[in-house]
């Protein structure tokens, strides 16, 4: 989780869904990824420039893996990055910066959400009800060339603004520089803000983030827990930071992987001397996450649940404890809010790159493996007949040879050969749109998904015709079944049968498969495994 949640794999989880999503993935501030994008990101703000002299956009560039504000600067003009293009210098995100946001005070403060990740097959997410409000110490400003420096007028993180002298720490949960966010939002329900939108969108921005996340965990997660094997039972607590747009829309800034649960904080109690004081805000906040993340997670509770229809249980788990030997004792009710699979319906057309991950695993073979092999790639090509005079094997080893290459050229310490699964996804993006050319690209994807799980389902009936047996104890072993059980093709809203098995997929062009929707190179990590160097749980 933490390897997925740096910033730059966020960013192209994200711009992954972006591309076969827009308009539902654009809660996400438009990302270019440095150095390796540098030529595309000066090229693009420069035309932008151009076409609008007005235009005078402001950019945060954030290092990949850091946190607390660490390194972080904000510029007007790429020729003012430190980090540039070819440089050895360190990996970050370059981000448009969102110059307008909600105002509370005259300062600028963002959201801090606790969401727990149950399980990942089957998805089941909650968030917590309450969450935190951290403000900045200074009036906020537009950016102009003057304020860029100033930190505690720009960024909301705790650790930033403690150290400024206007910081308030305060027993109050509705005032000081972190407060509660439901008395940020009495507040602005206080002046006619329609505060039910605003959470109903926060909570679209957290599923729809979790779904982006999801293809890539699995692939991480079946390394290390086969399917099918016993396993542990993993869960995690995400902390999720959110800005306010002035127009009340809901921004993705990070996600945290180790949100600091700390309740208490440092004070000077007297000169020189600190000491560690409770922190109402934060256990206001922070204690019902636990204490509810270890109610849904208690085995003995989980047991006692399943015999109750799964809208009881919420209501069960806020009832009287029960076989612990404290019966009666009430517990608080929860502060964690189904959220997933609660609003599946609404959500489940997303789903498109599990379906094509529910691909690459079945073709991975080996276990342990991230990594998808030529042979495993030529077979998921002729079980799906994807091949035919058009589209020859040769021509497939080639596409495979071409695509794999440069994503380990941005990956020189790569120790596991083969194509990853963003390489996999880029490469049946590249195959959908050659073989469904006039449609929108997410229908392309969708229709190539209906071809392959079509043409795996009749092997799976022991259709002769259908299965070529190349790596076949591999590919069997695997089932796509969190593709189509779960995305439920008739659920698609936007979904148009246009799938034509028939269809003969045309010579690509060898020159480019990776077609302009990948911008250059990707720094794909998937064979990082998580290390436990990462700092520690941090209060961002
Ligand atoms: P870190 O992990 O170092 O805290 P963040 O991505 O959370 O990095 O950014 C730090 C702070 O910068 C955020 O809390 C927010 O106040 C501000 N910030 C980050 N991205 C943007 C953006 N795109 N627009 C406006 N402010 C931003």
């Amino acid at each position: 989780m933490i390897e997925m949640l740096r910033k730059i794999n966020l960013t192209r989880a994200v711009r992954t869904m972006q591309e076969l999503f827009p308009e539902e993935y654009n809660f996400y501030p438009r990302s270019w990824i440095l150095p390796e994008e540098y030529q595309l990101f000066s090229t693009q703000i420069s035309l932008a420039k151009d076409s609008d002299l007005s235009q005078k956009p402001t950019f945060i560039i954030k290092p990949d893996g850091g946190s607390q504000g660490d390194g972080i600067y904000l510029i007007r003009d790429p020729g003012d990055l430190r980090v540039i293009a070819g440089s050895h210098t360190k990996q970050s995100v370059v981000q448009e910066y969102i110059h307008k946001p909600l105002l509370i005070d005259k300062l600028k403060f963002d959201i801090r959400l606790y969401v727990l990740v149950k399980s990942l097959e089957p998805l089941e997410i909650y968030i917590a009800k309450e969450g935190l409000s951290r403000f900045c110490t200074e009036p906020y400003q537009e950016p102009s060339q003057k304020n860029l420096s100033h930190v505690f007028m720009h960024l909301t993180n705790y650790s930033l603004n403690v150290q400024s002298g206007n910081f308030v720490h305060s027993d109050s949960l509705s005032s000081g520089s972190k407060r509660t966010f439901s008395s940020v939002l009495y507040r602005l329900a206080s002046k006619g803000v329609d505060i039910k939108k605003v959470w109903s969108d926060i909570i679209s921005l957290v599923i729809k983030t979790i779904i982006a996340l999801v293809p890539e965990l699995k692939v991480y997660y079946q390394a290390d827990i086969p399917p099918g094997k016993p396993g542990p039972t993993c869960f995690q607590i995400l902390g999720f930071d959110i800005l306010l747009m002035k127009n009340l829309k809901p921004v993705l800034l990070e996600v945290n992987a180790n949100p600091s649960m700390r309740i208490e904080h440092e004070q000077e109690v007297s000169p020189g001397v600190f000491e560690y004081v409770p922190s109402p805000v934060d256990e206001e906040v922070k204690v019902g996450v636990i204490r509810d993340t270890l109610r849904l997670m208690d085995p003995a509770q989980k047991k006692s649940l399943t015999s109750y229809p799964e809208h009881q249980q919420e209501e069960m788990l806020g009832s009287p404890v029960r076989g612990t030997g404290e019966e009666g004792r009430v517990l608080p009710s929860m502060c964690l809010k189904q959220v997933f699979p609660k609003y599946t319906k609404q959500f489940s057309y997303l789903r498109t790159v599990e379906r094509i991950t529910a691909l690459f695993l079945r073709f991975l073979g080996v276990k342990g493996n991230m990594r998808l092999g030529p042979t495993g790639f030529r077979t998921f090509i002729r079980n799906c007949k994807l091949s035919n005079s058009h589209f020859s094997m040769a021509t497939v080893d080639i596409l495979y040879i071409d695509i794999t290459r440069r994503w380990a050229s941005m990956l020189p310490d790569s120790r596991e050969a083969g194509m990853g699964l963003q390489a996999f996804v880029e490469a049946f993006f590249y195959l959908a749109q050659r073989r469904f050319k006039s449609l929108p690209l997410r229908e392309q994807v969708v229709s190539l998904l209906e071809v392959c799980e079509a043409q795996l389902e009749n092997q799976g009936r022991g259709d002769p015709g259908g299965a070529l047996p190349e790596d076949s104890t591999a590919s069997t072993r695997r089932s796509v079944s969190c593709g189509r059980t779960q995305t439920g093709r008739t659920q698609h809203p936007h979904h148009m049968s246009t799938s034509a098995p028939g269809q003969a997929l045309s010579a690509p062009q060898l020159c480019s498969p990776a077609t302009p929707r990948r911008a250059s190179s990707q720094d794909y990590r998937l064979h990082q495994r998580l290390r436990p160097t990462h700092k520690g749980n941090v209060e961002n």
